[in-house]
């Protein structure tokens, strides 16, 4: 899939619309989701321009992306407590931001399977 530099994450990443952002390094930007799933629910997205995880070459990018995950979790508090990561990839997984991101959910026993 071609990536579109008009999708909301890519204004987030240049600061073009507001976020909660709760990480932050070289690689990768977190922020909160605006419609929250769980008590805690946060996106974690790589700077470079991935649409979808099927897209991913880029095996560097990709571990700093699930690195962040560890350190969000610690910084956050929730590492000993459950928690999930999530990439829905492509519409029929229900992804409706074409820049590729990792939904970190906690702070609620989360059932499975997902649905
Ligand atoms: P997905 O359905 O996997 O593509 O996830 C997209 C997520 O982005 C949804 O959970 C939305 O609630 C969330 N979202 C959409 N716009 C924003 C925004 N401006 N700031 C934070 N989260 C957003």
């Amino acid at each position: 899939m071609e990536y579109d530099d008009q999708n909301i994450f890519a204004k987030v990443l240049r600061g073009e619309i507001p976020a909660d952002v709760v990480y932050e390094n070289d690689h990768v930007m977190a922020f909160r989701d605006i419609e929250p799933q769980a008590p805690v629910h946060i996106l974690v997205i790589p700077k470079g321009p991935v649409p979808c995880l099927a897209d991913a070459r880029d095996g560097a990018a990709m571990g700093e992306l699930m690195l962040a995950v560890g350190e969000i979790a610690r910084q956050e508090g929730f590492e000993d407590d459950g928690f999930r990561v999530v990439i829905n990839n492509g519409v029929r997984a229900n992804q409706t931001v074409f820049h590729l991101h990792a939904h970190i959910l906690a702070g609620r026993d989360l059932t499975w399977p997902p649905g």
